[in-house]
């Protein structure tokens, strides 16, 4: 056996008109995002929109912040729009996690320790097991347990403190998996997360190795787009890289667009997932004839969600684009005074650009159409 434990599956979704899948066993890494404004008074359709953008971007699995009941109330709604697996955040409050489970919400992430009594426990997982709800706990630096929290400060006190304290956001997480355990409510996913790469990566392999249970990894307030992403990619390659791991989360004050395509790339790169459009795009400088950055800003969405597998090259000029035009099922670069469009090597159009970026993005459009 491996130095950590191969996670159990925990099916989720499947409720009314909601998908199914798995998190753990042998399902892909699934990739997550939460949604960044409150739900209630929100156009319900148009967010239901935003989840079909999303899922064709790659997204699996989406998650709304639930601190009050006007909240729960949209979320059962929205949960009968889309197809959407969508989790319900909730802290503290079982009554809420009640009312969520009223819907086709396929998990509820909140702590047993910060319910209150057993009974209110108890009742959150009876509803859940009937409404084939999984649950995830969420354990975070900033908020463990007294004791925990004392053996960290003591620590820091005598020096450096990171393994200690990722060794007690496991403990945190396991205190709270026991709970749900000891009600034999097995579909529970776990998530233990720090704000430094070094924490998130022990204590995710500090849990690994003692239990099967499927881990939500990401890093926490990992910061904006570059740094975020950056933190983001050194700890799931090393977790990854090491079998840990069954869903993740990029998370960054950025979009949820950026956050999904973020997770897409990084798990393209680690082999977890089937590379579906591969964007290979030049740096620009000053030999361009074809501004790359706003092709690529006008298109990636669109081309990250087409379901093909292909690579795309968006080259400034002809010192490299007709090469990599070569290797790309399609490809456009600058050529001095005129646009080419490549598909596998051969030139199939040309554009001049003083006909302008329309003129281009249509010839564009009209032969990725042919792929
Ligand atoms: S492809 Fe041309 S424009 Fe782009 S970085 Fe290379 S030399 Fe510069």
């Amino acid at each position: 056996m491996g130095e950590f434990k191969k996670p159990y599956a925990v099916r989720i979704g499947g409720q009314g008109v909601t998908r199914e899948l798995s998190i753990g066993g042998d399902a892909p890494v699934s990739i997550q995002t939460m949604w960044k404004s409150p739900l209630p008074g929100a156009d319900l359709q148009d967010i239901a929109r935003t989840l079909g953008g999303l899922e064709q971007l790659g997204c699996d699995i989406v998650r709304f912040a639930v601190p009050d009941m006007e909240s729960a109330d949209a979320l059962v709604l929205l949960s009968e729009m889309t197809p959407m697996p969508l989790v319900a955040d909730i802290h503290f409050d079982y009554r809420l996690a009640l009312r969520c489970l009223d819907g086709n919400v396929a998990k509820i992430r909140i702590n047993p320790g910060n319910i209150g009594s057993e009974d209110r426990v108890r009742a959150v997982v009876e509803k859940a097991t009937d409404r084939n709800a999984a649950i995830r706990i969420g354990v975070n630096s900033g908020s463990l347990p007294k004791d925990l929290a004392e053996r960290v400060e003591r620590a820091r006190a005598s020096g450096d403190s990171t393994r200690v304290r990722a060794e007690a956001l496991a403990e945190a997480a396991s205190r709270e998996a026991a709970v749900f355990d000891s009600l034999n409510f097995k579909r529970v996913v776990v998530s233990m997360k720090a704000s430094s790469v070094a924490e998130t990566v022990l204590c995710n392999e500090d849990f690994a190795r003692k239990f099967d249970i499927p881990l939500h990894i990401g890093v926490t307030e990992a910061g904006p787009l570059i740094g975020g992403i950056v933190k983001s990619t050194l700890a799931f390659s090393r977790l990854l890289g090491e079998g840990i791991g069954s869903t993740v989360r990029v998370s960054l004050s950025d979009s949820l667009e950026n956050e999904v395509i973020a997770g897409r790339e990084i798990l393209t790169e680690c082999g977890k997932r089937p590379t579906r459009v591969r964007i290979v795009s030049c740096p620009r400088c000053g030999r361009n004839g074809f501004d790359v950055h706003a092709f690529v800003s006008r298109w990636q969405r669109e081309l990250m969600s087409l379901d093909k597998e292909i690579t795309v090259a968006v080259m400034g000029c002809v010192v490299n684009g007709p090469g990599e035009g070569k290797h790309a099922d399609i490809g456009i670069t600058g050529a001095g005074d005129r646009v080419l469009i490549f598909r596998h090597g051969e030139t199939v159009r040309t554009v001049s650009v003083a006909d302008g970026f329309d003129a281009a993005d249509q010839a564009f459009r009209e032969e990725l159409g042919k792929l």
